[in-house]
């Protein structure tokens, strides 16, 4: 498949570009509920629940930042969220093929 955003030609199963590092398919590929790793504020609890459900993060960060300072569910739901929540398996950052065989002896 190729990237949206430079075009050039990457794995089908990649979720980010190894040339512009630019995330593909986030959500169609994110179909479990994962505190994303990178672009957190706090825990990732806001932004994994927003790009489950593809919504914006800011939108996200608001209605549970309102919630929690209104209600106690909504401010017992943030610490119990992060607990519950399953962090973003690590991404293998994928060598470049040119670098693979330069390196092989
Ligand atoms: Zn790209």
């Amino acid at each position: 498949m190729y990237c949206n955003y430079c075009g050039k030609v990457i794995q089908d199963d990649a979720n980010v570009c190894a040339y512009c590092g630019v995330r593909i398919g986030a959500s169609q590929a994110r179909s479990r509920l994962v505190r994303p790793r990178s672009g957190r504020k706090i825990a990732g609890v806001c932004l994994g629940f927003a790009e489950y459900f593809d919504v914006d993060v800011t939108l996200v960060r608001v209605v549970w930042l309102i919630a929690s300072c209104t209600t106690i569910i909504g401010f017992l739901s943030y610490p119990i969220a992060w607990i519950v929540m399953p962090e973003e398996p690590p991404v293998v950052a994928a060598p470049a093929p040119i670098a693979k065989t330069a390196t092989n002896p």
